[in-house]
């Protein structure tokens, strides 16, 4: 069989189109990743393991150097500074961002691992690539697609969107819509209703870099901090460059974020698009019910790995991601302890005989199921075949190639530690739990412990007899 041509579904033509990369040998994706001031629900999973599932595809098609995958950390928000003062009263603001961000940012990492995923290739953070923002804001300026204005909290940059011709082309909505659209409060000192923020002053308390631009000539400096959907335009531009292949998020993304995003790429850059092709997953509710704190159905990943709220057990990472990709990306999800079940027992049905088998080559059939917009029910469909007809190898090859590689099943769910994977795996968090020690970090100490006991992993802590440092070796229990 040949290699089948990829075809994905592209937003911004609402068409299934074949995909032909920019350049083949670096085909490039951008992915909204999250504002990291809280704990990732179960709804932010689903974009990472949608993409995952898509970086890997390409991977396999076009090779595994032959592909960037950018997503980003948004550590700069007024979500985040609202939480650090909250959660860290005593400390200076900068000072309590960063344990914010942090914590956050490691959690997310840590989440996105349990459930099968990859890294990305990079994971720009926005707090990193502040004068790119201000580069393409002054790009901007300089062609009069932004100006300067005071505002009700200080000044700002505005990106004026009657200065392009074609705005709205994403979400399909164009500026008389939005005009007449009442969620656009009519702001005074904005030339057009939606005209978005590039740039705002900060106050002294805020958390604020020195912005120099220029317009009409003249110098402006605005000690301040960027808008949200102009760290995405920054980023992808630096390690994507000025046009690129996928740009993927959650549906509600598409306005204002993603609007905004092709706004300022293409009139800073003068391209006709940003991004190619434009993707974006469904949305994900649970047991029939939209995911809300006041409906108390609010759950996080960390919650449906670690406790035992979500049906009154832990769930294994690889269970969550069968669940969430049973559903055809760009449909709703309903999140649901019957699903999880059933995922459950399809792995252990799929795992049952593939202990000791050696694996083979991914099946074709999954490789053109996935080609097909990301088929993954048609995907499924043929593991069971495979499972069925007792083509282990390539059963195996398959699961692994879908990202089912980290913990083999053995009878009952047990995890087994494959070793390879997850030696390294323990040892940073031996690492980790060492350096929290040190740190007299106790709470994390015992946190990393927990973990470590999940996983099956015996500690022992002792003393170097020499130097006195502590040193921590482990074990696997059987
Ligand atoms: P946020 O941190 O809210 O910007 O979200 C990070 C990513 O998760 C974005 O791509 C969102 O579109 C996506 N997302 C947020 N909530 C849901 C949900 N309930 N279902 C699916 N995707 C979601
Ligand atoms: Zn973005």
């Amino acid at each position: 069989m040949s290699t089948p041509t990829l075809r994905l579904y592209n937003t911004l033509t609402r068409a299934k189109e074949d995909f032909r990369p920019i350049d083949p040998a670096n085909v490039r994706m951008y992915v909204c990743g999250p504002t990291v001031y809280d704990f990732a629900h179960i709804g932010n999973a689903r974009p990472v393991i949608v993409f995952d599932v898509l970086y890997r595809l390409l991977r396999h098609l076009y090779g595994n150097d032959c592909v960037t995958y950018v997503r980003n950390i948004t550590d700069v928000d007024d979500k985040i500074n609202a939480r650090a003062a909250r959660d860290f009263p005593g400390l200076p603001l900068n000072d309590a961002i960063r344990q914010v961000t942090e914590k956050t940012a490691n959690q997310f990492f840590s989440d996105a691992k349990a459930l099968g995923c990859l890294e990305p290739d990079v994971q720009p953070r926005a707090t990193e690539n502040i004068a790119q923002m201000i580069a393409i804001i002054n790009q901007l300026l300089a062609k009069g697609h932004a100006y300067v204005a005071s505002g009700n909290e200080g000044r700002e940059v505005l990106f004026a969107v009657g200065s392009m011709k074609d705005y709205g082309q994403l979400s399909k909505r164009n500026l008389e819509d939005q005009q007449a659209g009442a969620r656009i409060s009519v702001e005074a000192h904005k030339r057009n209703p939606g005209d978005f923020v590039l740039w705002k002053e900060s106050a002294p308390d805020e958390p604020g870099w020195a912005g120099a631009f220029v317009e009409g000539g003249a110098s402006v400096s605005i000690h301040g901090r960027p808008g949200w959907h102009i760290e995405c335009s920054a980023m992808s531009n630096r390690y994507l460059g000025e046009t690129f292949d996928i740009h993927g998020g959650g549906l509600d993304l598409i306005f204002p974020h993603h609007e905004n995003e092709i706004a300022q790429s293409r009139c800073a850059f003068g391209h006709d698009v940003m991004a190619n092709v434009w993707m974006h997953n469904g949305f994900l509710q649970v047991e029939g019910e939209k995911m809300s704190k006041s409906l108390g159905n609010f759950v996080t990943i960390n919650e449906l790995l670690e406790t035992e709220k979500f049906g009154g057990r832990k769930w294994p990472g690889e269970v969550l991601r069968l669940a969430m990709l049973k559903t055809h990306y760009r449909q709703p999800i309903d999140w649901t302890v019957k699903s999880l079940e059933e995922a459950e027992k399809t792995l252990e049905d799929w795992f049952a005989g593939l202990k000791d088998v050696v694996s083979s080559a991914p099946s074709e059939s999954v490789i053109a199921a996935l080609s097909d917009d990301i088929n993954f029910s048609m995907a499924i469909a043929e593991l069971h075949r495979l499972s069925r007809s007792g083509e282990l190898p390539t059963l195996k090859a398959s699961l692994e190639l879908l990202g089912f590689d980290k913990h083999l099943y053995a009878s009952g769910l047990k995890k087994e530690l494959s070793a390879n994977y997850d030696a390294a795996v323990v040892a940073s968090l031996v690492d980790a739990r060492i350096a929290a020690r040190k740190a007299k970090n106790w709470a994390e100490s015992d946190r990393i412990r927990d973990e470590l006991v999940a996983m099956g992993i015996q500690l022992m802590d002792g003393k170097d007899p020499v130097t006195g440092e502590l040193v921590t070796t482990w074990e696997v229990k059987r």
